[in-house]
C-alpha cells in the first residue's frame, strides 16, 4: 500500500512527486504512456507566464504569481534551461490599449512586480522587429520561457531518484474506495493500492475522478496549434511578445524557446478529445498571419516542424485543486489549462498542503536531495574540458545528431538515468537528437540502435513512442 497514488505523469503529476518525496512516504505516480510528459506538458508554449491575465483573487492568479519563483529555483535545482525573456503585451490602436491599462491594473493586484505600460516606440526601442502598428506594449520583466517536457522529465527523475516509484504504460481505468484506501486498476488487469490518490490526468482528469464516483466536473479540450523555427530565426526577438488577449485565451505568440529556437501559436479551438493532436492547414495558416501582424520581417520559410496540444479547461475558468467533496482521499488537481506549467511548483507546494489537512503525515525525509545532475553538464564544458572529458569517455566524442551536437555518451546517459528513455521520442525529448533542421532524418537509424543496446533487444522492437509504433515493419 502506497500512502499516495498520483494518476498522471505531466508537469503537474511529476512536480507533486518531487514535493512529496521530501517526507518520509511512499508515494507511486501511475503513467498510461510509455513515457513521462506525454500530454499538454510535451506540447505547449513554455512560458512562465508573468502572471497579470488570471483574475484576481483565483487559484489560478495566487499559484500564478507563488509559481513563477518557485519555478525558476526548481528549475536552478533540477538544472532545466529557461531563459528571462520577459514579455510584451501588444496593442495595436487606441481600442486595443484599454485592455492594456486593465491588464496592468490587474497585474498589480495579483501582485506581480515591475509592471510598466511602454509607448509603441519605446517598445520597439527594446525590440526593434515589432510591427510599426504597435501603439502600446504592457512590459512584463518576470516572464520567461522554460522547456515544458525537461522541467517534466526532472522533476520526475529527481522524484524517483528520492524513492518515489513510476508505473508506465498504466492506463488508469477502475478506482475502488475501501476502508484501508483505494485500488487503482489499470486496462492490464494491475493493480496498485493507495491511502490517498492525486488526479493529475491532465485532459482526462473528469474521466479519471468519475471512475473514484466524483462527477462534479467536465473538462472541455481545446487545442492550441504551433509552427517551430529554425534556430535561424532563433533571435528574431529577445522577449516574448503577445497580442492583447481575448475571451479565446492570451492570442498568437511569437516567442524565442529555452532551446534557441523560434516557436509561434498557438490557436485555440474546441476539439473532441485531450487527444486531438493534428495539426490543421486552416490552424496553422492563422497562426501564420497573427504572428506576422506581431512581428512582419519573421521567416516563416524557416518553419523546421508544426504541433497542436490541448488544454484541460473547465467552464468556472479557474484550476480545481482540492479534496474530493464526494470521495475521501481524492485530491483533485485538475483544470490545469494555462498557466498550470507556470504554476505547477506552486500547485505542489497547495497540493500537500491539502494531503497534509487531510491527514497525510508530512514528516521529513533526511535523505531527501532536491539537485538533479545536469543533463547538459557535457555540453556547457569549454573546448578543453571537452577534449579531456572525450579522452577519458570516447563515447562523448561521436556525435549522432548533427543539428544539434548530440554525443552518443549523452543518449546513453538518457537511456540510463531516471526516467529512463525507453523509445525514439523519448531520446529526443530528453537529449535533443532530432529536435533540429532534419527532425531525425539522420540521427533516427543510430539512436535506435542505441536504444537496442542498452536495453539488450533486436532494433526491430524499438519504437517512436510505444505502443505499436515501430520504426520499421521487416526487410524487403
Ligand atoms: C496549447 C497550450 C499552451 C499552453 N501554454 C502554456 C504556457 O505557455 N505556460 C503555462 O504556464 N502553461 C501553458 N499551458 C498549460 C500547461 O501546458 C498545462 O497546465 C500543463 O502541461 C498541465 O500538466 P498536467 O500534468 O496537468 O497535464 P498533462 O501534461 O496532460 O499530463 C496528464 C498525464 O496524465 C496521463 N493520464 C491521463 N489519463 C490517464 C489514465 N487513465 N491513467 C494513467 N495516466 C493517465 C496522461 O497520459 C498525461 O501524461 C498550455 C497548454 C496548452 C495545451
Amino acid at each position: 500500500m502506497f500512502d499516495v497514488v498520483i494518476i498522471g505523469a505531466g508537469v503537474t503529476g511529476g512536480m507533486l512527486a518531487r514535493a512529496l518525496s521530501r517526507y518520509r512516504l511512499s508515494v507511486c505516480v501511475v503513467e498510461k504512456a510509455s513515457d513521462v510528459a506525454c500530454g499538454a506538458s510535451k506540447a505547449n508554449s513554455g512560458i512562465i507566464h508573468g502572471g497579470y491575465d488570471p483574475l484576481p483573487h483565483t487559484l489560478k492568479a495566487k499559484l500564478n504569481a507563488a509559481g513563477v519563483p518557485l519555478l525558476y529555483k526548481a528549475a536552478d535545482e533540477l538544472h532545466v534551461p529557461y531563459r528571462k525573456t520577459g514579455s510584451l503585451v501588444c496593442a495595436f490602436g487606441a481600442e486595443e490599449e484599454k485592455p492594456l491599462a486593465a491588464l496592468l491594473a490587474r497585474g498589480k493586484e495579483n501582485g506581480i512586480p515591475d509592471l510598466k505600460l511602454l509607448s509603441g516606440d519605446a517598445a520597439r526601442a527594446i525590440e526593434p522587429a515589432l510591427s510599426a502598428e504597435v501603439t502600446g506594449a504592457l512590459l512584463v520583466p518576470s516572464a520567461g520561457v522554460i522547456c515544458p517536457y525537461m522541467l517534466t522529465i526532472a522533476a520526475i527523475g529527481n522524484a524517483m531518484d528520492n524513492g518515489v516509484a513510476l508505473l508506465r504504460d498504466f492506463a488508469v481505468c477502475g478506482i475502488a474506495r475501501d476502508k484501508d484506501g483505494f485500488t487503482v486498476r489499470a486496462a492490464s488487469g494491475d493493480t496498485v493500492r493507495g491511502r490517498f490518490v492525486a488526479n493529475c490526468a491532465g485532459g482526462f482528469a473528469d474521466r479519471v475522478s468519475e471512475m473514484a464516483g466524483d462527477d462534479s466536473f467536465t473538462l472541455l479540450p481545446r487545442a492550441g496549434e504551433y509552427l517551430l523555427l529554425d534556430k535561424t530565426e532563433g533571435t528574431r526577438v529577445s522577449h516574448t511578445i503577445f497580442q492583447v488577449p481575448s475571451a479565446a485565451g492570451k492570442g498568437v505568440l511569437v516567442t524565442p524557446t529555452a532551446d534557441g529556437n523560434l516557436l509561434v501559436g498557438p490557436t485555440a479551438d474546441a476539439v473532441k478529445t485531450p487527444e486531438s493532436t493534428e495539426t490543421t492547414p486552416a490552424g496553422l495558416a492563422k497562426v501564420a498571419t497573427l504572428a506576422k501582424r506581431s512581428v512582419p520581417s519573421l521567416d516563416l520559410r524557416q518553419v523546421i516542424t508544426s504541433f497542436a496540444g490541448v488544454r484541460a479547461s473547465e467552464k468556472g475558468g479557474d484550476f480545481i485543486i482540492k479534496m474530493s467533496d464526494t470521495v475521501a482521499g481524492l485530491l483533485q488537481v485538475a483544470a490545469i489549462d494555462s498557466p498550470g506549467l507556470t504554476a505547477s511548483a506552486a500547485i505542489a507546494e497547495y497540493a500537500v498542503e491539502l494531503l497534509g489537512r487531510a491527514g497525510l503525515p508530512l514528516e521529513d525525509n533526511p535523505a531527501y536531495c532536491g539537485e538533479r545532475a545536469d543533463s547538459f553538464a557535457f555540453r556547457h564544458m569549454s573546448d578543453e574540458e571537452k577534449d579531456a572529458y572525450i579522452k577519458a569517455h570516447p563515447a562523448y566524442g561521436r556525435v549522432i545528431c548533427r543539428c544539434e551536437t548530440v554525443s552518443e555518451g549523452e543518449i546513453r546517459d538518457a537511456i540510463r538515468r531516471n526516467p529512463k528513455a525507453v523509445d525514439t521520442d523519448g531520446v529526443k525529448r530528453r537529449t535533443r537528437a532530432g529536435m533540429g533542421r532534419c527532425q531525425g532524418g539522420f540521427c533516427l537509424p543510430y539512436v535506435r540502435r542505441l536504444l537496442a543496446e542498452e536495453n539488450g533487444v533486436p532494433c526491430a522492437s524499438v519504437t517512436k513512442k510505444g505502443g505499436e509504433s515501430y520504426l520499421t515493419v521487416g526487410k524487403l
